[in-house]
């Protein structure tokens, strides 16, 4: 049976083909970086890997080409990511904040954006790549003001606009903030 690898935005072509039929995705847009990558794939008699070229530009070669090996392969590459960016842009944040937490953690959460423990450890989900830089600022100035108060109370509050005036609206968009995470990623 032939393979037809079908990217998003282009299913209606492959329904009459009458191929078995896989979706893959044909770009990733990591909103906090501002970061567009185009994604090809080659069926090819070798174990899969993610190939990353200049300009932004993916290669996912071998097989099996199946939606779940993809989505792994696709994942563990936005992580990397993730962890680059999202350490960096803590300790710059903390030169601001000064909290005096424990440890930074790099999290995949479907539940949380980020969050404090009571010994001062903070977590930070994956998926912040996804959102807008203004929305990753706020939490973790959020988490970070959390090391102080572990709590929503008035004070924690007011530290938090310390650092950033727009807290109200920023903390409202937060909650909608799956909507930036590509639909395949939950899977
Ligand atoms: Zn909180």
């Amino acid at each position: 049976m032939a393979i037809a690898i079908l990217t998003r935005g282009t299913e209606q072509k492959l329904k009459t083909t009458g191929n078995y039929m896989i979706i893959l995705p044909a770009r990733i847009y990591l909103t906090a970086l501002a970061e567009l990558w185009r994604i090809t794939y080659h069926q090819a008699d070798r174990k899969l890997v993610l190939v990353e070229l200049p300009r932004q530009s993916l290669v996912i070669m071998g097989a099996p080409l199946t939606e779940r090996a993809v989505v792994d392969l696709l994942k563990k590459w936005i992580k990397l990511k993730a962890q680059v960016f999202l350490k960096a842009y803590f300790q710059k944040l903390n030169k601001k904040v000064n909290s005096p937490y424990k440890k930074l953690n790099i999290i995949a959460s479907n539940i949380e954006w980020g969050y404090c423990s009571p010994k001062g450890v903070i977590s930070l989900n994956y998926k912040l790549i996804f959102l807008p830089r203004t929305l990753v600022r706020h939490l973790i100035i959020h988490e970070l003001c959390h090391v102080r108060y572990l709590n929503h109370s008035r004070r924690f509050w007011h530290e938090v606009k310390k650092y950033d005036k727009s807290w109200k609206k920023n903390d409202t968009l937060l909650y909608e903030g799956n909507r930036y995470i590509p639909n395949w990623i939950i899977y």
